[in-house]
């Protein structure tokens, strides 16, 4: 965390802490004052019994007015005691649900920093290899494979760059409702078979599996669809080792068009499983992460699953790795 962020999470903890404990401290002043005006006023009345019927202390009346005062007094105490319960009760919902708020504010807080700063360097990195590769194909005459190499390397460079602003763009369009989903009929085998053929050709050293059954038709946005799908192959990619086989599957069931990425990297601890589609989340710190990204690419994927009706679900691929699968309704 930023260490302004963590002193200002310690300035707002500190002062939280001592308003609500200064919250209780008055509620329990509050009763222990009622309390003692409650036995004040009980003694006043039995004081005033007494000296009214001196001489009849032990008659049945004065003992029946004495009861009364005391029944008097302890309906007060039961008042005062079920009310401050009340209220420390609705102090207590009160101060978790601030406490939840304001960390949430927080980690919201650190997780753009952590954006802005992935961001930056996401759409810098590109631009500066682009400009690098063409100055050198400009400056030098290059024989052709390592030509061929330069550009494909430039080519990965703006799709890189293409993925992160079509991430940035889509979903704050489909936060803000600006995005209009289409819905219509699509083959949803060819939009994948494409997806995968532009990934095989940008990395064709990568072991790809796939099994792409033909002529499955999805109701859905073709745009938003290709992201989810994209994205997707782009994190099996980076997330899992050079020789480890990326599978692209899609099948059929008497309802369901079944679409699903696997890989053998590392896999996601179970504990982060429901975390990763949260916006902006990224496992690990700045500091022990090695790959870049925005923490963006997941968040969408599950927005655009969720506005087609349904989830997007991840398990452990066997033996390593894990498993992205999302399940349509078949058309
Ligand atoms: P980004 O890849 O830009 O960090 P994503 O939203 O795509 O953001 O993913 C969120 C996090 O989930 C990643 O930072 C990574 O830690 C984890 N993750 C996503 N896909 C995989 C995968 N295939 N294998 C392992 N971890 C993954």
């Amino acid at each position: 965390m930023q260490t302004s962020i963590k002193r200002k999470l310690v300035v707002v903890s500190i002062v939280y802490w001592f308003l609500l404990a200064y919250i209780i401290a008055a509620l329990v002043w509050w009763f222990i004052s009622l309390e003692k005006q409650n036995q004040v006023m009980a003694d006043l009345k039995i004081e005033q019994l007494s000296s009214t019927t001196e001489k009849a202390t032990l008659s049945a009346d004065y003992q029946k007015a004495i009861n009364a005062i005391e029944f008097d007094k302890n309906r007060n105490t039961t008042k005062y005691v079920s009310e401050g319960i009340t209220f420390l009760a609705l102090i207590l919902i009160g101060a978790v649900f601030v406490y939840r708020a304001v960390h949430e504010q927080m980690k919201l807080q650190v997780q753009q920093q952590n954006f802005m700063m992935a961001i930056t360097h996401e759409l810098k990195t590109p631009i500066a290899i682009a400009r690098l590769n063409l100055e050198t194909l400009q400056k030098h005459q290059l024989e052709e494979t390592k030509r061929q190499k330069l550009i494909q390397m430039t080519l990965q460079e703006t799709n890189r760059l293409n993925n992160l602003a079509s991430n940035i763009l889509v979903s704050s369009q489909l936060e803000g409702g600006r995005y209009r989903l289409a819905k219509e009929e699509l083959n949803f085998s060819d939009l994948v078979k494409n997806c995968v053929q532009d990934f095989t050709r940008r990395f064709p050293d990568r072991l790809w599996q796939t099994e792409i059954e033909p002529e499955l038709d999805i109701e859905g946005d073709p745009l938003l669809l290709e992201i989810l799908v994209n994205n997707l192959l782009e994190n099996a990619i980076k997330y899992s080792p050079r020789n480890g086989v990326i599978g692209c599957q899609l099948a059929h069931t008497r309802s369901q068009v079944i679409f699903s990425v696997t890989d053998q990297g590392h896999g996601i601890p179970d504990k982060e499983k429901k975390k990763i589609f949260e916006k902006f989340y990224r496992i690990g710190s700045e500091q022990t992460r090695t790959t870049q990204g925005t923490g963006l690419g997941l968040y969408l994927c599950k927005k655009i699953a969720d506005d087609h009706g349904t989830g997007i679900e991840v398990t452990d691929n066997i033996p390593t790795g894990c498993n992205f699968i999302v399940r349509f309704a078949a058309s």
